[in-house]
């Protein structure tokens, strides 16, 4: 099942290592951002019921009539919703030349409604709890109406941050059916919050962090940071301490990057990456032995507390993005909206959804990219002939460099020089592939790109 993601890209101010989409100047245009994300999921409730309808005609017509019969009666169905689609301005320029394409295209910018019952929906930023309580009344109220009952996703997560994080809105949220947030502390040590140019300090999050609990919120995620700035082994301790304290659900880890048009950027601030790394091995041995599951490169989780939304993303899972800069995978193809607020917003509103870009990835390159996504979970990925194929010597450098662990399938052995054998092709034994898996060890996954680059 795909899962949902909204952007909201709106900020108290931009925070000093920030390059996500967010907005810390526009509060102005929240309330015509919500009119232009409501215009987003409108065409997404359009297409999902011509769709529907589609299909319906579809299976009702194979069992009565001839393949070529099925044929012609599809393509002027086809060609009648592409005209009603065309009519709306609904589909991107490539996606109106032949009827046939409605099969083969992702369509993003105007995406089917898919099923919700397993859906997951995130909604992050920018930060989303930034929005007053009318504006909050108001995303949830246009979530109910055109993505269904937010009560029917399995997980719904909110994005927070400390200082915009009312017990007012708390119960709104609660009330609203959203059942997991993921709140920004970065740290627990206020000199390092003002550096990162963060606006709330510890106290906030603190407050925050128990208003959640007054409130029965049981999923709640904490978001750090290592390798800041001035940040010393011991203050990255503290802060785990504290997380450790709460005992919270779910922790993410993330190290400092430096992205160009950033405050650090500009302050020629660099990283160290030693300490980086340093500090991310004592998190990880920390939170471990404190009972969380190292489950992902940057994310530790209590029994049951693993982000199925994130899951989906790095088991190659399909999703949908809406708002500005929101990505979407749907169908094979990559896409993102529009970065451009204002551009989001107008085209938006006037049904014509803007891609910065989409590609449809195949081949080698699909993937690669499949591999490097299942790589980031403790689980990996699993091994089959298709893999072995193709990148079968970059899987022997890695495991000659002791990076990988490799669980092989049956019809494979390893030889003295690690070498892979394929012993016997077996392909289907008993109706079950047989297969392995493969995975990075968790002490290399902060080297994780090196691992990755075998398979670009
Ligand atoms: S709160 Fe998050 S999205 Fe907003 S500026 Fe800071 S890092 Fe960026």
């Amino acid at each position: 099942m795909p899962g949902y993601y909204i952007h909201i890209p709106f900020c108290r101010s931009r925070c000093h290592y920030c390059d996500f989409t967010s907005y810390a100047d526009k509060k102005i245009k929240i309330d015509s951002y919500l009119k232009a994300l409501e215009a987003e999921f409108k065409l997404a409730d359009i297409l999902s019921k011509l769709k529907s309808q589609n299909s319906n005609n579809k299976s009702q017509i194979n069992s009565k009539i001839s393949k070529s019969q099925t044929l012609k009666f599809l393509n002027i169905k086809l060609k009648k919703l592409n005209k009603t689609l065309n009519s709306h301005n609904l589909l991107p320029k490539a996606c109106r030349l032949s009827p046939i394409v409605f099969d083969t295209c992702s369509l993003r910018g105007v995406h089917s409604k898919p099923s919700k019952a397993q859906s997951t929906l995130y909604i992050g930023g920018g930060t989303p709890s930034f929005l007053s309580v009318k504006q909050l009344h108001k995303l949830l109220e246009i979530i109910n109406l055109h993505l269904g009952p937010i009560k029917k996703f399995k997980e719904i997560t909110f994005e927070a941050n400390p200082d915009s994080l009312s017990m007012e809105k708390i119960k709104i949220l609660k009330n609203g059916g959203i059942n997991r947030i993921s709140l920004g502390l970065q740290t627990a040590n206020d000199k390092l919050l003002n550096k990162l140019g963060r606006n709330a300090r510890l106290s906030d999050f603190t407050k925050a962090y128990s208003n959640l609990k007054t409130a029965g919120f049981k999923n709640i995620n904490i978001d750090i940071m290592c390798g800041i700035p001035g940040q010393t082994l011991q203050d990255l301790k503290e802060t785990l301490f504290h997380i450790i304290k709460l005992n919270s659900a779910h922790v993410s880890i993330y190290g400092l990057e430096i992205h160009k048009g950033t405050v650090f950027y500009k302050k020629k601030i660099k990283p160290d990456g030693d300490m980086a790394f340093e500090m991310y091995e004592t998190a990880r041995k920390t939170l471990t032995k404190a009972g969380y599951e190292h489950y992902e490169i940057s994310n530790f989780a209590k029994k049951g507390y693993q982000s199925k939304h994130n899951m989906n993303y790095w088991q190659n899972g399909e999703y949908i993005g809406f708002g500005c800069s929101a990505a979407s995978y749907l169908n094979g193809t990559r896409s993102k909206n529009t970065k451009n607020l204002s551009s989001y917003i107008s085209s938006s509103l006037k049904n014509k959804p803007l891609l910065e870009y989409s590609e449809t990835l195949s081949g080698k390159e699909k993937l690669g990219e499949q591999i490097i996504l299942g790589l980031r979970t403790k689980k990996g990925i699993v091994l089959d002939d298709h893999i072995f194929i193709k990148f079968k010597d970059n899987i022997e450098r890695l495991l000659n460099l002791g990076l990988i662990a490799i669980a092989l399938p049956p019809a494979y052995r390893l030889t003295g020089d690690l070498k892979i054998q394929k012993s016997r092709y077996t392909g289907q034994a008993g109706g079950r592939v047989k297969t392995g898996r493969l995975k990075i060890k968790p002490k290399h996954f902060y080297i994780s790109n090196r691992i990755f680059s075998e398979f670009v």
